[in-house]
């Protein structure tokens, strides 16, 4: 219990820098970007100068609409859907990127899950971290398994399984910390975006994982009960 309330204290505290934070960078990032483009027009022989810098402006934008999503779970809208469906939906999304790493992407579920209160969008957002992650830790080829079970009666379950690196023990802990990244060009935001909209469904989310074996994430969502969430 410690430590999932040192995670919660931490997500809020990370939320609130972020709603202060995001909309003051958003505004002054898209006129920089315009005057850029602009001055680009008329400066054509910088032209790579001009590729850097838009670059590292779209990269900025990219961190601050991942914290965007962590800041305002509270402007999530919810409805009755079908999770299998949000799922099939997600693997046809990345599935010619997965062919391209050598991954094979799964999905098996139960033939009675049923519906969920939840808000597509962010679901989406969710499984696609968790698999872009798998992906990302197998370094030539292997399999993403996506497993949807029911959990008790009023629970579901969705495992997403990968045989990649892996992550030590040691560094479980540290995962849904805002910025904690392993990866040259990670952010760092990922897990902490899952964490948030997991909580904001008010579902749990563990991960278990060997190093040189693989990683499990547990997703738990509630079913659908005829009230909001
Ligand atoms: P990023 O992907 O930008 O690094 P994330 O928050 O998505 O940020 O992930 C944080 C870190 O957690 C990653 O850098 C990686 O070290 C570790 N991680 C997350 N998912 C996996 C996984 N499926 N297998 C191995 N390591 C993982
Ligand atoms: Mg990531």
């Amino acid at each position: 219990t410690e430590e999932l309330l040192r995670k919660s204290d931490k997500l809020s505290v990370a939320g609130q820098l972020a709603a202060g934070l995001a909309h003051e960078i958003r505004n002054p990032l898209t006129s920089l970007r315009g005057f850029l483009q602009l001055l680009q027009h008329d400066l054509k022989d910088k032209k790579h100068y001009f590729d850097i810098m838009l670059s590292e402006l779209d990269r900025i934008n990219f961190i601050v609409s991942e914290f965007l999503v962590i800041a305002k779970p509270e402007a999530i809208t919810y409805k009755k859907s079908d999770l299998v469906t949000i799922l099939q939906s997600v693997i046809a999304l990345l599935d010619t990127q997965a062919v391209l790493c050598n991954v094979q992407l799964v999905l098996e579920f139960q033939s009675d899950i049923p519906e969920i209160t939840c808000s597509e969008m962010h679901l989406k957002q969710l499984f696609i971290n968790l698999i872009k992650n798998a992906m990302e830790a197998i370094p030539k080829d292997g399999q993403i398994k996506l497993i949807v079970s029911l959990h008790g009666n009023d629970q579901i379950r969705v495992r997403t399984q990968d045989n990649g690196i892996g992550i030590p023990e040691e560094r479980l802990k540290q995962l849904g910390e805002p910025f904690y990244t392993t990866k040259e060009k990670g952010t760092g935001l990922g897990l902490m975006m899952c964490f948030k909209i997991v909580e904001a469904h008010k579902g749990t989310m563990n991960i278990q994982s060997q190093v040189g074996y693989g990683t499990t994430i547990d997703v738990f969502l509630p079913t659908y009960t005829g009230e909001h969430n």
